[in-house]
């Protein structure tokens, strides 16, 4: 299996997911300001961070932002993290190391679902690409923060052969139950 093995899988199965919803993903007509999509994915990541799965050390000085690139047309939105450093220290005065989240969304892609679909990046665990607790979370999250139809969802998953387990984690697992 290459390192993100199912990432065109997904992309074809969030298509058809979110015209079901009657969403476009991008949108150059209806997306938000930066400032707005700065402020969602914010509360997303706060709302959910180590809820979904532990994905977050709470020792590291936490800090979010989005930055929207105006790439013209260029470039997919994409997920950024790692410690800041301001010359040689990589650590703050209590010893915690600075850790961020960006959030890189290219003209076009300010949308709900294109920043849950990011997000959903930094909520599942590290290095899982597109893979199943990738898919698992982002199921999830449009399920809860969007209404989208849970069992719909579950259906095409399973048509369009994607992996996916919602019980990688216990909490998850909980939180999907409660949806039903
Ligand atoms: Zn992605």
């Amino acid at each position: 299996m290459s390192k993100d093995y199912q990432r065109k899988k997904v992309y074809d199965w969030e298509k058809k997911v979110w015209s079901k919803h009657n969403e476009k993903g991008w949108d150059y007509e209806n997306q938000m300001s930066p400032k707005a999509a700065d402020k969602y994915a914010t509360e997303l990541w706060n709302k959910y961070k180590n809820k979904l799965c532990y994905n977050f050390d709470p020792r590291d000085v936490y800090c979010s932002q989005v930055k929207t690139k105006n790439a013209k047309g260029r470039g997919r939105p994409c997920m950024k993290s790692g410690f800041w450093y301001s010359g040689r220290r990589k650590y703050t005065k209590n010893g915690a190391q600075s850790y961020y989240k960006k959030m890189h969304l290219p003209d076009g892609s300010r949308t709900k679902v294109v920043i849950i679909h990011e997000i959903s990046h930094a909520l599942a665990p590290r290095r899982v690409h597109h893979g199943s607790e990738f898919v698992s979370i982002y199921v999830y999250l449009m399920a809860k923060e969007l209404n989208f139809n849970l069992k719909y969802m579950i259906k095409t998953l399973n048509e369009d052969n994607l992996n996916f387990n919602f019980n990688f984690s216990k909490k998850l697992g909980r939180r999907i139950k409660s949806l039903n």
